[in-house]
């Protein structure tokens, strides 16, 4: 087996599409020297090593070592150093790289391959022994932490030590001589915590470092990082060992870290941080203070790379182009600048904000890179759901506090906590939270996860805190130096305000801003490259998408989001107005036929008045309209003073009512007396509710000219007979509204599919139906066994424990569920080739169902208002 692929110097053996064997960095990195970049040659080990390695009580296949052995001579040969050599020694990075990126979630070991003598080589071959020196006590201090796992206070405290002693302050004051002392003192202190001199055999050095690597894929950080992101701990990590270059060999030397265009807004400047004389994660370490990129993005007192080093400058901007151009897409790239060269380390998509993702697919097919179909496939619909989510307004009152760097877009208000620990038990109880750190790590993520919002008082725009606050699509300010956080007192303060632990903060991600106390939002813009990416979206979708609405307010909301219907109006839900819930309760607890007509009478105008609004807002758009479903026990009055209330509504006495009431609680309400069991049993709920919907229909057709075309809709129907019953009754109902009123309107009559006996005798009940829409809230439920209102407790275990994929209430189970969706449409369609089909549970508005629905040839989905740009563009991609 091939364990080990060359790249750099001409011999490149792998490809970026070759990510899963390689990893993403390796893979690029061949690429990247492949399209001639200049990449510092390397190897790389691949995943299939660590999976076999995990597979074997951490050992490796047997031919690994003369793979690796083969792969270090390509890298003397192309370098002209040897490793391990006291003249001329060759020194290389031992770099983790999985499938996809884990930013900060695993380690890398720079400057390997130095040792007592080797340091003398490099001060010889370099001429700067002061560069050797912090070289060789960078290594130790990598080493000794990732790889012998001593704590890095104890690095720091001797570096403490040795500046103290000699009056300096910064690193960079450091001399050679005062290096070297920093290397005894590490080298005794790792004697001294670990039991065993450090090594100094670098064969020895490169295996210890492979190991941790594939050690570092099964940490905690990594597991919990994975869980996050829904990787499989199969994939593995690929290991890379690459020829060292050297940005902290003097002042034509810099090592930096940005992106191709601003991962924040999209814009397209280059974007990012460098650091002169500096090595590896000094950038985001935050120990010095990064400067930018470009001219024009550098404010006063800082140095651009564009005006310190013009000429490696004017090469990365090549560089960018010939990746963008490349790739195809936005790139977050990692490079050094050695004795004025450049070096490229690395590259890759950026991670991006929703918005920049949005505003670089739409300019970059502008830009001739991409077409409209790349474009609508580039921009993932969650994401998308960001968007369209509040920003300050800018009209509110505030009290700003301090301000930060803008780290992550979208506004977030909430109590402020000091740990990710709190964040994550607080937000459990449903509090908002912002979680405000010094700096974050990744043992923070948990907490950032959790949180509304994230602040940190120190780093920079590549933070941890900000990258993956990104990630996450969580507003996030980093680098706020202006406040001022003390732990131990749980107190942030600026300028003489104190803010406590458990009072409210409200941050702005797009400016930076940090007020006191919360401020107003407002909804967001959906014009620009919103609608412009929409109506690509809208050229190649086929599947209709509609709202679930009934309120005038949700029905306008869904058609400013571009809803093409109402695929379900719930009528129960405008049966719990405070106006209406007595008549509602009258209408439930009278004995009589004729005691329930009195009290539909009075609720007959509100539902007609109901149905005129919606369908003066649709406007000639298909409204499908659920007739009464819910249990009549949800309406059952609780309090004593509602009983009264009922009881002298009907003229009864309390006594009676209780009783009553007694009699129509349910054991099992969601399997009880619902649905079109209900309209079976008093029709007369059905018929004044069809009653409603057709004078209703009737008046805006006269009113408007453009009738409307109801759809009414019997839930909970497990039998063709209950449709016919129920339809027969619609039908009446119609014919007498229209010769009243002389009008008559086009309507349909359909059904839910939500019981399993439904999906499965679905040819029969056709014969009735002129519509299914498919009721995938009840139809799991019922598939499943499982109620939704108690499956809190065990869901998530079960989740986690894999025993289902995903939360079936929240994606569709394509096995069971989808199953009898499929099964549904295929007998309906063989009865009536023309009849429509929908749906519209939770899962209309999850971008993997609706890729489900598309499968199976659906006609419509529909979701909640602000979900239907979501499924305009999951339906667009699940079309192409
Ligand atoms: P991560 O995956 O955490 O970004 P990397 O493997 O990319 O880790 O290494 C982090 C940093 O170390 C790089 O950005 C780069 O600055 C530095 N680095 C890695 N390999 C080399 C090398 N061969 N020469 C110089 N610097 C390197
Ligand atoms: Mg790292
Ligand atoms: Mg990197």
């Amino acid at each position: 087996t091939q364990w080990v692929y060359c790249f750099g110097a001409g011999r490149n053996e792998g490809r970026a599409e070759m990510r899963n064997l390689l990893g993403g960095k390796g893979a690029n990195l061949a690429e990247m020297a492949s399209i001639g970049l200049p990449v510092p040659p390397g190897f790389t080990i691949t995943t299939e090593v660590c999976t076999w390695y995990y597979q074997h009580e951490r050992q490796y296949p047997a031919d690994l070592e003369a793979q690796v052995k083969a792969g270090l001579k390509h890298i003397e040969a192309a370098v002209g150093t040897a490793f391990g050599d006291t003249h001329r020694p060759l020194l290389v990075s031992v770099r983790s790289g999985a499938r996809v990126s884990m930013p900060g979630m695993m380690d890398t070991v720079l400057n390997l391959g130095l040792n007592d003598a080797t340091v003398e080589g490099l001060v010889a071959a370099s001429g700067d022994a002061r560069f050797a020196w912090d070289s060789y006590r960078r290594f130790i201090q990598m080493y000794g932490s990732v790889v012998l796992g001593v704590d890095h206070h104890r690095f720091e405290e001797i570096i403490e030590h040795v500046k103290l002693d000699t009056g300096k302050v910064e690193d960079t004051e450091l001399t050679a001589p005062e290096w070297h002392r920093v290397v005894d003192g590490y080298k005794e202190m790792v004697r001294e915590v670990t039991g065993r001199p450090f090594p100094q055999d670098p064969w020895d050095q490169l295996w210890g470092a492979i190991g941790a690597v594939f050690g570092s894929w099964m940490n905690q950080r990594a597991v919990t990082y994975r869980r996050l992101h829904d990787i499989p701990a199969e994939w593995g990590t690929a290991v890379n060992v690459q020829a060292m270059v050297f940005g902290n060999m003097g002042e034509d030397c810099a090592t930096g870290v940005c992106f191709t265009r601003d991962p924040s807004t999209g814009e397209n400047i280059f974007y990012g941080e460098y650091l002169i004389n500096a090595q590896g994660e000094d950038v985001v370490a935050g120990i010095r203070t990064p400067q930018p990129m470009s001219k024009a993005r550098a404010k006063p007192g800082e140095r651009s790379m564009e005006e310190a080093m013009p000429q490696a400058y004017a090469e990365l901007v090549k560089v960018r182009e010939t990746l963008e151009r490349h790739y195809r897409d936005m790139q977050d790239i990692e490079f050094t600048v050695q004795s004025n060269k450049l070096y490229m380390l690395q590259t890759r998509n950026g991670k991006r904000t929703a918005a920049a993702s949005l505003k670089i697919a739409v300019d970059m097919a502008r830009e001739g890179l991409i077409d409209h179909a790349e474009a609508v496939r580039r921009v993932n619909p969650a994401a998308l759901d960001q968007l369209l989510h509040p920003t300050l307004d800018p009209k509110a009152p505030r009290r700003l506090l301090a301000k930060g760097l803008p780290a992550s877009p979208g506004a977030a208000s909430g109590i402020v906590v000091f740990s990710a620990d709190e964040a994550e038990a607080r937000a459990q109880k449903g509090e908002s939270v912002i979680l405000v750190r010094i700096e974050t790590s990744p043992e923070d993520i948990h907490g950032m996860h959790a949180a509304k919002g994230i602040l940190t008082t120190r780093g920079g725009m590549t933070s941890h805190a900000a990258v993956v606050a990104r990630g996450m699509g969580r507003p996030c300010v980093a680098g706020c130096g202006g406040i001022s956080v003390d732990y131990n007192s749980q107190v942030l303060s600026s300028g003489g305000v104190q803010v406590r632990g458990g009072e409210v903060l409200t941050i702005d991600g797009g400016t930076g801003e940090v007020f006191v106390g919360s401020v107003a939002m407002i909804e967001p813009q959906l014009s620009g490259d919103f609608a412009t990416l929409m109506g690509w979206a809208d050229e190649v979708r086929r599947l209709k998408v509609r709202a679930n609405a009934e309120t005038p307010l949700d029905a306008e909301t869904a058609r400013k989001f571009g809803a093409e219907g109402i695929g379900l109006c719930r009528t129960e839900h405008m049966f719990f107005d405070p106006e209406r819930i007595g008549a509602v309760r009258q209408m439930i607890m009278a004995e009589t036929e004729a005691g329930r007509r009195i009290a539909l009478a009075r609720l007959l105008p509100f539902q007609r008045q109901d149905f005129v609004d919606l369908f003066r807002i649709m406007a000639g758009l298909p409204v499908t309209i659920r007739l009464l479903d819910p249990p009549l026990h949800e309406f059952l009055p609780h309090s004593e003073y509602e009983i009264a209330e009922v009881a002298q509504s009907l003229g009864a006495n309390v006594e009676e009512m209780r009783r009553r009431a007694q009699e129509l609680s349910e054991a099992n309400p969601m399997l009880g007396h619902r649905g079109c069991r209900l309209g079976i049993s008093f029709p007369e709920i059905y018929e004044m509710q069809a009653r409603a919907i057709f004078e209703a229909a009737c008046a805006i057709g006269k009113e408007t000219h453009k009738a409307p075309h109801p759809e009414i809709m019997i839930p909970l129907v497990a039998t063709r007979r209950e449709l016919e019953i129920t339809r027969a009754l619609v039908d009446r109902v119609a014919q007498e509204v229209f010769a009243e009123t002389g009008y008559h309107v086009e309507y349909s009559v359909g059904t839910m599919i939500e019981l399993p006996r439904a999906a499965l005798t679905a040819d029969a009940i056709a014969e009735s139906a002129d519509f299914f829409s498919f009721g995938t809230n009840d139809l799991t439920q019922t598939t499943f066994g499982l109620s939704r209102d108690d499956a809190g407790k065990f869901l998530p275990l079960y989740v986690e424990k894999g025993i289902f994929p995903k939360d079936p209430f929240v994606s569709i189970d394509p096995d069971g569920v989808g199953a009898l969706v499929k099964i549904a449409s295929e007998k309906g369609r063989r009865v009536k080739a023309d009849i429509k089909l929908g749906i519209c549970g939770e899962h209309g508005g999850d971008p993997s169902s609706i890729h489900f629905c598309e499968s199976v040839g659906l006609d419509y989905v529909s979701c909640s208002p602000y979900r239907v740009p979501v499924a305009r563009l999951a339906a667009a991609q699940a079309a192409l």
